[in-house]
């Protein structure tokens, strides 16, 4: 998610509670009640951990918390083992966070939120950051050369660039496909309109693609609230999930207290950027 002028209020819209069909893989979703988690060949006797795939900091212009603030929230406040570092368009900050990230107890994977021609997709496990803007095609065979993974963001939200909206469902069809993508954010915590989430997750389903959960977070109170789950404790661990498929989405959407709260911070931040005195 990206917050620009003209969408400063469609965050006040009604939450939205949906069960659809489908047995134990109907997903649930409403902005007070943890869902019913996709399940994806649970695997039996081993531990599962959390990650939370999508982090803003404030190297994204739209997001407020420093990486150490991040840190320390989520050392102090959640159960979640990794996150990943999704700023838009660079990297630079999450490559600040995986460098000190040990001395809190939380592995970093360094990812970001490209902007591409057709949507949004995150890019986890890379080490240099994207050229912006180009066709996705380009952007996931870009990815892929440096070793990371590709998944395309809140691939179905109303009002936000998104790669569900440039058919998605014909474009990852079949081995030779336009986009080999390598999941679907099909849990995003910080979408306006919580059914969008249930389509990412049908579309999921009929693409047989795992599916990932993030909290798009980008202010303090809704880091860990949209999680992966999976077998195993450490980033290397989540990676081969999720190549495998063996991890869950879910979480809670972000209440219409955490939007009013983004909202004040966003804007005493742009403020004071404002305010601030230009060096000479
Ligand atoms: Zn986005
Ligand atoms: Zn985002």
């Amino acid at each position: 998610m990206r917050l620009v002028p003209n969408q400063a209020f469609a965050w006040m819209n009604v939450p939205i509670r949906l069960r659809p069909a489908g047995g134990e893989n109907a997903f649930c979703v409403s902005n007070r009640v943890t869902p019913v988690r996709q399940r994806r060949n649970d695997p039996v006797n081993t531990s599962w951990s959390k990650a939370d795939l999508h982090i803003h900091t404030n190297y994204s212009s739209d997001g407020t918390a420093s990486v150490i603030d991040i840190l320390e929230y989520v050392a102090a406040n959640t159960d979640l083992r990794v996150i990943a570092v999704t700023d838009h368009d660079r990297i630079d900050g999450a490559l600040e966070a995986r460098q000190i990230a040990g001395s809190y107890g939380i592995e970093v994977i360094v990812g970001e939120e490209v902007s591409t021609v057709e949507g949004h997709m995150l890019a986890l496990f890379i080490e240099e950051p994207l050229l912006p803007h180009c066709p996705a095609a380009e952007t996931i065979a870009a990815v892929h050369a440096q070793g990371g993974l590709c998944i395309p963001a809140h691939p179905y939200g109303w009002r936000v660039p998104s790669m569900g909206q440039t058919r998605l469902h014909e474009r990852c069809v079949g081995p030779d496909c336009e986009w080999p993508i390598d999941a679907i954010e099909t849990f995003n915590a910080g979408l306006w309109l919580a059914r969008n989430n249930v389509q990412a997750a049908a579309v999921a389903r009929q693409l047989n693609m795992p599916g990932c959960g993030g909290s798009d977070s980008h202010h303090l109170p809704t880091l860990g609230l949209g999680d992966t789950q999976f077998p195993g404790t450490t980033a290397a661990d989540l990676r081969a999930a999720i190549k495998s498929g063996q991890i869950q989405a879910g979480g809670m959407q972000w209440t219409l207290g955490h939007n009013v709260e983004f909202i004040r911070r966003w804007l005493v931040g742009q403020t004071q950027r404002v305010l601030r005195p230009s060096t000479p």
